[in-house]
């Protein structure tokens, strides 16, 4: 067993930490509170090669693993989580064309993702539950070459902005997911969530979107378990790792506070009370990354999404619940300079929130977990 990095995890960790450091750091809180999509930073991203950590090196990515990936998405989470959850987005575009069995939609759209000349989202859940699919209302009735769809998407990632939407619809009783064009369907609101704020979020609405039947993803009626197996890697790998990035910038804010801080004619670190709360903090977010480490090492090795399903589900249980105890320990620390914007952590606290849903409930992680053990 080796719990050292290799030298590529390790270049890549600083050259995203030094990017956070010269070039988002000090526009974070600004462009968060505004809501808007960071357009000029991600093309920044893009030209550094960051959107492409794992796209094949023959459309311009770096063909690198799961672990280096996450191992970006947690610096993002750092300082600016939103950022993180757009290379997730991204990912999840490439993992679903690498997986359409449709060559030229691989060739033509991956590389557009990468320069991010375009955009995408992904739309499975419904006002019916996120949970249980199987609720699904949204149809594609085959007529003639197309699809026509109806439906409606609610908390989709980038709907406002994107370009194009890989959805999941049922064709009669069979699941398929398409990829229909911004000029099929409607992006009716933006939801007003704080979490995550420059990640717009928001419904799509389908209106007899007709697409042809050539932009099928993957096997017809084999929708749901694409659907399922891109969340898992994708997604909930993802919100994993931006879950410990946010509790490791929570607690970066809350020791630096706590070594400046000082009463009783010394800094607050002498005080045994922040002592233990570090101690607490600190031991979570370690137990933290060696889970989210070990289910992206494990893809790395070749399990496949249910394989590493388990794993996977217990990164994001853990790491998303570590957050969430660490953010407000972090604000305890600070006293009431944590409740101040400016200071960073009631930020942070608010995306840390939203990760418990985004990419699968904790309950839903539980029942994964459970069912694996009995
Ligand atoms: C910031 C953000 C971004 C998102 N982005 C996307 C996106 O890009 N694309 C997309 O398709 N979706 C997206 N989602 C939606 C997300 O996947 C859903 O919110 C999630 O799956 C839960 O669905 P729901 O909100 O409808 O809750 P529900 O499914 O209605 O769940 C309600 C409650 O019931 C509990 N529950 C459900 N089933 C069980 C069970 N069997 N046992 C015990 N408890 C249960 C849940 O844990 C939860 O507490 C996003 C969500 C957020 C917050």
């Amino acid at each position: 067993m080796d719990f050292e990095l290799g030298r590529e995890e390790e270049v890549l960790r600083r050259a995203v930490s030094d990017f956070c450091e010269r070039r988002v750091k000090g526009v974070a809180l600004e462009l968060d509170e505004r809501g808007e999509f960071p357009r000029e930073l991600v093309k920044e991203m893009s030209g550094l090669g960051f959107l492409g950590i794992m796209a094949p090196k023959e459309y311009g990515g770096w063909g690198m693993g799961h672990l280096p990936w996450i191992i970006a998405i947690e610096e993002f989470g750092k300082v600016f989580p939103s950022l993180g959850f757009f290379l997730e987005m991204v990912q999840l575009g490439i993992y679903l064309l690498r997986n359409s069995g449709k060559k030229e939609l691989e060739e033509k759209i991956i590389p557009q993702l990468l320069k991010s000349e375009r955009i995408a989202c992904f739309a499975a859940t419904e006002p019916g539950g996120g949970s249980d699919p199987s609720s699904t209302r949204t149809t594609a009735r085959v007529e003639g070459d197309e699809f026509v769809i109806n439906g409606r998407k609610t908390f989709i990632t980038l709907a406002p902005i994107a370009d194009m939407a890989f959805v999941l619809a049922k064709t009669d009783d069979k699941f398929n997911i398409i990829l229909v064009e911004r000029e099929a369907f409607k992006s009716t609101r933006r939801e007003n969530i704080k979490g995550l704020h420059a990640m717009p979020v928001g419904e799509i609405l389908f209106e007899d979107a007709r697409v042809p039947r050539s932009n099928l993803i993957g096997e017809e009626g084999r929708g749901l378990v694409l659907a399922l197996n891109a969340i898992a890697t994708a997604t909930r790998l993802s919100v994993a790792s931006l879950g410990l990035g946010v509790a490791e910038g929570c607690f970066e804010h809350a020791l630096n506070f706590a070594k400046e801080r000082k009463l009783y004619g010394k800094p607050i670190t002498e005080l045994q009370a922040i002592q233990f709360s570090l101690a607490e903090m600190n031991t979570e977010i370690e137990a933290s990354r060696w889970l989210c480490y070990k289910a992206a090492w494990l893809l790395d090795r070749g399990k496949n999404p249910r394989e590493a399903g388990p794993d996977i589900a217990r990164a994001k249980l853990f790491a998303v619940d570590t957050v969430n105890r660490v953010a407000p320990k972090a604000i305890q620390i600070m006293g009431g300079y944590g409740n101040i914007t400016e200071y960073g952590v009631i930020k942070l606290l608010l995306d840390a929130v939203t990760l418990f849903s985004a990419g699968g409930t904790q309950e839903i992680m539980k029942l994964i977990i459970g069912r694996s053990i009995v």
